[in-house]
């Protein structure tokens, strides 16, 4: 038999970069949110307040000092008066709270036919990685997406893509890494992306020309990529300039 402080725990989901201690149940129209104890009804910040620090003296609130009313950390709890909270400025809930940080997270993620990569397709931070606002701080989406899937991200440690696309928050696609691994990764990149120079390049300028206009002229990243022996995904970041960047703004002359 489970106690009702386990029970209450089980709804109870902690979420990366976020202090808080975020309750699951969905929220009433105040944007709290309740928890019934032997047919009573309380708010659930009340509940953690008297679990874990002790008895609400009469007449006091609790409330949050993070302000996310369906918090249940202790240590964002404190006791009000009824007139301090009013006077605390607390924003009433919006609509979409009642949703999950990885919910809304999620909800931003789109799969694009032949791409094994999970785009990140909300707002784009200045270095052209995804940012997402996690109690008002903006975190990088591939960093969020790593501590979400994979676990926390050790200190001096950066999440680096093996498939280079800044935009990608594809779990498997994720690594570890330190800031020098990072900018050798870069390095290594960029040679690949300067093509022809590089001995082991596949292709000739001439033949990466082609494959451009092909695909501008409607031909599949796949077929392209039969024809001259290269996987699709190469065809694709080929296309989309991501390699061969020196290339950018040749055109094949016909
Ligand atoms: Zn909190
Ligand atoms: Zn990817």
């Amino acid at each position: 038999m489970k106690s009702l402080q386990e029970r209450f725990e089980e709804k109870v989901e902690l979420i990366p970069f976020s202090t808080c201690h975020w309750w699951l149940g969905a929220p009433n129209k105040k944007g709290c949110s309740s928890f019934r104890i032997k047919g009573a009804k309380e708010t659930v910040h009340r509940i953690a307040y008297k679990f874990y620090k002790g008895p609400i003296p009469d007449g006091l609130c609790v409330s949050q000092t993070c302000k996310n009313r369906l918090c249940v950390n202790p240590q964002h709890l404190t006791l009000r008066t009824k007139d301090e909270v009013r006077k605390s400025g607390i924003p009433t809930i919006r609509k979409n709270h009642s949703k999950t940080l990885q919910e809304r997270f999620e909800d931003k993620i789109e799969l694009i036919p032949f791409s094994t990569c999970h785009w990140w397709i909300g707002v784009e931070g200045a270095r052209g990685y995804g940012v997402v606002k996690v109690q008002g701080e903006q975190v990088s989406t591939h960093r969020f997406a790593y501590e979400l899937y994979k676990g926390p991200i050790p200190k001096d440690l950066c999440v680096l893509h093996h498939c280079d696309n800044k935009l990608c928050c594809n779990p498997q696609h994720l690594f570890l890494g330190t800031i020098a691994d990072n900018n050798r990764d870069k390095c290594e990149k960029d040679r690949q992306t300067k093509g022809e120079e590089n001995g082991d390049a596949k292709l000739t300028t001439e033949e990466v020309l082609e494959i451009r206009s092909l695909r501008s002229k409607g031909y599949t990243c796949q077929s392209i990529g039969d024809m001259y022996d290269i996987c699709r995904q190469h065809v694709s970041s080929i296309c989309r300039k991501k390699a061969w960047k020196h290339l950018k703004n040749k055109v094949i002359n016909q």
